[in-house]
């Protein structure tokens, strides 16, 4: 498939406002993923990123970035850089604002790095993101693009008020992608259906 052909059937079915179209048409997916898969880039499904982990698929991670409702200047914590292709749409959604995206695996964060040099508001940290990034917290947003098992309270505490947080929560087989939205001391709690992600890692993961 063509980058014009995803971005037009997603218009006609109006599943996403504009600046989330404009974002994924300003990003380069072929840039972010392996050689042998470049083919497939604008193809709507995951692909293989090494190590046993993927960049998400298209779809999923517009639905995400669109429950995560970024504004111009947020400080924005996201744990599982992977490629870093998610980091790029969120920088650009955020031009204005500070994007800290974690990642466990080191030769991955050197792959996101080198794949964001052009991308100045984004920092990787090589680091265990299940703990979130307290040094930088409170977040506008936080994303976790894999799986986890639940939502701790410290990540809860790194979230802002007024805050989003977009989480994929199960087990390794399954999850329902879940919104956090904090405003005025209140939590509310939004299911927006089934996915399937990569476990998470490190001390609070699986
Ligand atoms: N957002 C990525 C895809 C994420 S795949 C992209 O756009 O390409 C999930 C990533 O989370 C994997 O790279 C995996 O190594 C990472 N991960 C898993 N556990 C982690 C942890 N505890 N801290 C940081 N990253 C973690």
């Amino acid at each position: 498939m063509q980058k014009q052909t995803l971005l037009k059937h997603w218009k006609d079915q109006s599943l996403f406002q504009e600046k989330y179209l404009e974002a994924f048409k300003k990003v380069k997916r072929e840039e972010f993923i392996l050689k042998n898969y470049k083919n497939e880039a604008y193809e709507d499904i995951p692909l293989p990123i090494g190590f046993n982990q993927t960049i998400s698929q298209p779809s999923t991670i517009m639905i995400m970035l669109q429950a995560l409702e970024p504004e111009t200047s947020n400080k924005i914590l996201e744990i599982g850089t992977g490629s870093g292709y998610n980091a790029a749409l969120l920088s650009i959604l955020s031009p204005k604002g500070k994007i800290f995206t974690t990642e466990i695996i080191p030769e991955l964060a050197e792959f996101a790095k080198l794949n964001l040099k052009e991308y100045k508001n984004v920092t990787v940290l090589n680091i265990d993101g299940s703990k979130g990034y307290k040094e930088e917290s409170p977040f506008n947003r936080i994303i976790f693009t894999c799986a986890i098992p639940k939502i701790e309270n410290f990540i809860l505490e790194q979230l802002k008020d007024p805050g989003i947080l977009i989480a994929p929560v199960g087990d390794k087989i399954s999850q329902e992608m879940i919104k956090i939205t904090k405003k005025d001391l209140q939590i509310k709690k939004d299911n927006l259906g089934n996915f399937i992600f990569v476990p998470l890692k490190g001390k609070y993961g699986f």
